[in-house]
């Protein structure tokens, strides 16, 4: 069988084909059909199953990386902030290649101080080239898994993990579990803990909040300092599938029309959205959706 290539091609006869997109909308497309290249291509190697097309995945090269005199001129047309999980890495994951993209990543993809830096950073430097800023999360998250597991355990959670850089990535996160938690509890039910897919789904609820959460605070960053123009995403990455989704059914088919990066909420009430979203997307079947008792009695005379 032959190979199935991902190759990052410079063509010297047209080396400024790959053009910057020029609005968000186009920003947003380019990711989403990188990352459909990319899981296509991962799909291909894992099932052996060559499918009709060239087994080729193509990532064109930036010529502004070519001059041979002066280094390139930074021009990234998305800043993103990912995960610092090796399985998810970021340009890959959106098919990109080289000053493409202005990646900040941390364990959780927490926006801690110094990232929240970085990204004003580009913001303010950058703001020629960047069209819309991304929050990249991803199933299977080891920061979200641990995180899970102290707001469920918090005693044993005190006893082990004892460095101060760790706890202050599981403070970061834990919010985001509380807020997925109350929304599996509305949606599922007071008995929600119970339920042996409670674990599981807690975490995915989780991830996903966590990235929602983030991203409107990105939104609101970015409207502070005026780049209005600038759109903020987010979306979940999932390792089974290589694609990025919002929201991100672990259930879902696989099918590339389901590639999407969804727009930053617009106020807390949308990260609830979300939340509750997630926690029905999740609610296993055996679980009745839950409807609380009316309030009738007490209001009655
Ligand atoms: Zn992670």
């Amino acid at each position: 069988m032959s190979s199935i290539d991902y190759i990052y091609r410079y063509d010297p006869d047209n080396p400024e084909d790959k053009s910057l997109p020029p609005d968000p909308p186009t920003a947003r497309q380019v990711l989403e059909e990188g990352n459909r290249v990319y899981s296509r291509w991962i799909e291909e190697c894992r099932s052996h199953q060559l499918n009709d097309q060239p087994n080729q995945y193509i990532v064109p090269w930036h010529g502004l990386l070519v001059d041979i005199e002066h280094p390139p001129r930074q021009a990234p047309f998305a800043v993103i902030l990912g995960c610092a999980d090796a399985r998810v890495p970021i340009e890959m994951v959106f098919g990109q290649a080289s000053n493409d993209l202005f990646v900040v990543r941390v364990a959780g993809n927490v926006l801690a101080n110094v990232c929240m830096g970085s990204i004003e950073y580009a913001l303010s430097n950058l703001a020629e080239t960047v069209k819309c800023v991304v929050v990249l999360g991803h199933l299977n998250c080891g920061a979200v898994t641990d995180t899970v597991k102290a707001y469920l355990h918090p005693a044993e959670y005190a006893m082990k993990i004892q460095s101060t850089g760790l706890r202050s990535i599981v403070q970061s996160l834990f919010t985001s579990v509380k807020l997925a938690d109350d929304a599996i509890h509305r949606i599922w039910g007071p008995d929600a803990p119970r339920h042996h897919e409670y674990h599981d789904a807690l975490i995915h609820v989780s991830v996903c909040v966590n990235a929602a959460q983030s991203a409107l605070d990105l939104r609101n960053e970015v409207k502070r300092s005026g780049h209005k123009e600038i759109e903020v995403l987010y979306g979940v990455f999932n390792m089974v599938t290589h694609q990025v989704r919002m929201p991100a059914d672990p259930r879902a088919p696989r099918g590339e029309p389901h590639v999407n990066l969804a727009h930053a909420p617009r106020g807390a009430s949308g990260v609830t959205n979300i939340a509750e979203l997630m926690a029905e997307i999740v609610r296993p079947k055996h679980v009745k959706r839950y409807r609380p008792a009316a309030k009738a009695a007490a209001s009655q005379p």
